[in-house]
């Protein structure tokens, strides 16, 4: 934490009106998905990208792969919990008109019954999902571009909140701020944190970034900003090149 300085945002031009999710660690417990067996089990090495390794191989082993994925993610979804404060995130999120959608890499089943339990929402949780099907899956920023095409919202309307440096180099990729969730001893979250513009321990202090770059763009009159949570912000040369903007 030394390497980062401790500021509220000062020089965000734009409002954020969309909000691009990852699923498993983000909006669900992290843990649930054990990857170390999924690659155990695959033949692929710690650490390894599971998607890329498993789409370069030829059938029928391709589909032997994609098979022990699903069997695996369907182990994670009996375990899966979304996280606290889910519920008042979204509250907010709806009342402010803010678009969300759903970015991940795991498989459309179960991207579906997850948000299934996220149905006591006023609204649709998300007005886009994409699963891996959409190809080229995160980290290539594509999908990014996608959803802001869709949303009509240039990127740095937008914010991309994950657990792990693939969402982090995405968003970053696609030129959206990037928000990394998690907690310090994970080494996930180490790995990203270099590369994130802010930083959140539970999906409620997303509220208060969100507030924060709101209430300091030029088109909004308010002059009040929260400071009780501490945003962390990268330091200029740790922070994503900027020649990837769109
Ligand atoms: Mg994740």
């Amino acid at each position: 934490m030394a390497s980062k300085s401790r500021q509220l945002i000062a020089s965000l031009s734009s409002r954020i009106r969309g909000v691009i999710f990852d699923m498993d660690g983000t909006l669900t417990r992290p843990g649930a998905i054990d990857f170390a067996r999924m690659r155990e089990r695959c033949g692929i090495k710690p650490g390894g990208d599971i998607i890329e390794f498993v789409n370069n191989q030829s059938e029928p082993l391709r589909s032997k792969l994609n098979e022990i994925l699903i069997e695996e993610e369907e182990f994670g979804l009996k375990r899966m919990e979304l996280m606290p404060d889910i519920k008042q995130l979204f509250d907010y999120l709806i009342e402010n008109n803010i678009n969300r959608a759903l970015l991940t890499r795991n498989n459309d089943t179960i991207m579906n019954r997850t948000v299934e339990l996220m149905n006591y929402a006023k609204q649709e949780p998300f007005s886009v999902m994409l699963s891996r099907t959409f190809s080229p899956p995160k980290p290539h920023p594509d999908a990014i571009h996608h959803i802001c095409q869709r949303w009509k919202l240039n990127v740095n309307e937008v914010l991309m909140v994950g657990d792990s440096l693939d969402d982090i180099k995405a968003g970053a990729a696609a030129g959206t701020k990037t928000v990394l969730i998690g907690l310090e001893d994970n080494h996930l979250y180490q790995q990203a944190l270099p590369h994130a513009d802010f930083v959140i321990k539970n999906l409620f202090e997303l509220i208060n970034v969100i507030e924060n770059i709101n209430n300091n763009a030029p088109e909004s009159h308010s002059s009040t900003t929260t400071a009780e949570t501490i945003i962390v912000q990268s330091e200029e040369e740790n922070k994503p090149s900027i020649e990837n903007r769109s």
